[in-house]
């Protein structure tokens, strides 16, 4: 079980469905990552796609890289606890996991993009936490798509069409972050966390802590 987040008493508590979406290049990957590596209670939903393998990218670590034919098998015997088509490609939630990171009270994080962050709402409202990160200026969004030179032009330019479509959805999420300065936005995305992670109906321990501590 998940334990407060505070240094000294430990208070079992649910586990958090951390989601974070943007338009492609905004930097939610890189926030998702850094968070992945300084933070041991989070776990990432490693998502299913039939997009082509980046060069960095690894199977099972990144995404389950699947054929379309796959994909279908695993939406029709409903493995997926969401999924959506996005920039042309599908991608989907394996469910198993899941459920598994909530029973055990473990908290997961989810790259996902709108349409399957309103599914997990739908689903899931209480255990939902949702984080959308904006770019600085539309420039910038460009200039990190090339920066990050890891797609080719056509998909970059398809990605940027469809940037304003996504923005469109910020009202959607409980947070948004201007991802300006890297560090900053980081800095936010471990407040959220961190006061998400107090509040008082996700932590059923505070039964038994003050039943205790009025005894004593
Ligand atoms: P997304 O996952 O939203 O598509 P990425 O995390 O892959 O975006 O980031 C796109 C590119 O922008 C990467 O090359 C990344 O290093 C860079 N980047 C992310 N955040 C910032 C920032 N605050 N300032 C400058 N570059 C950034
Ligand atoms: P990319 O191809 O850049 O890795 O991801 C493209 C978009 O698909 C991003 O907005 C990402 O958040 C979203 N995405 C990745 N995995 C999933 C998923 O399992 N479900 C949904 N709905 N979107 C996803």
């Amino acid at each position: 079980m998940s334990k407060s987040g505070e240094s000294n008493t430990r208070i079992a508590r649910r586990g958090l469905m951390l989601v974070i979406s943007s338009p492609s290049g905004a930097g939610k990957s890189t926030i998702a990552r850094t968070l992945l590596d300084k933070d041991k209670e989070i776990s990432l939903s490693v998502s299913v796609t039939t997009r082509a393998r980046r060069q960095s990218e690894i199977e099972g670590v990144h995404y389950h890289f699947a054929s379309q034919r796959e994909f279908e098998a695993l939406r029709t015997s409903e493995s997926l606890l969401e999924w959506a088509q996005v920039h042309g490609n599908y991608y989907g939630t394996p469910r198993e996991a899941v459920e598994i990171a909530m029973a055990e009270g473990r908290d997961m994080l989810f790259d996902i993009d709108w349409q399957g962050a309103q599914q997990l709402q739908e689903k899931m409202a209480a255990d939902v936490v949702s984080i959308f990160i904006l770019p600085p200026t539309m420039q910038e969004l460009q200039s990190r798509l090339h920066r990050r030179a890891e797609d080719t032009e056509e998909v970059i330019q398809m990605r940027l069409a469809n940037s304003r479509a996504e923005i469109a959805h910020w009202r959607e999420y409980d947070y948004v972050i201007v991802n300006d300065d890297l560090q900053s936005a980081f800095e936010a995305v471990q407040a959220i966390i961190r006061a998400e992670r107090l509040r008082r109906d996700r932590r059923h321990g505070l039964f038994d802590f003050v039943e205790g501590l009025v005894k004593a």
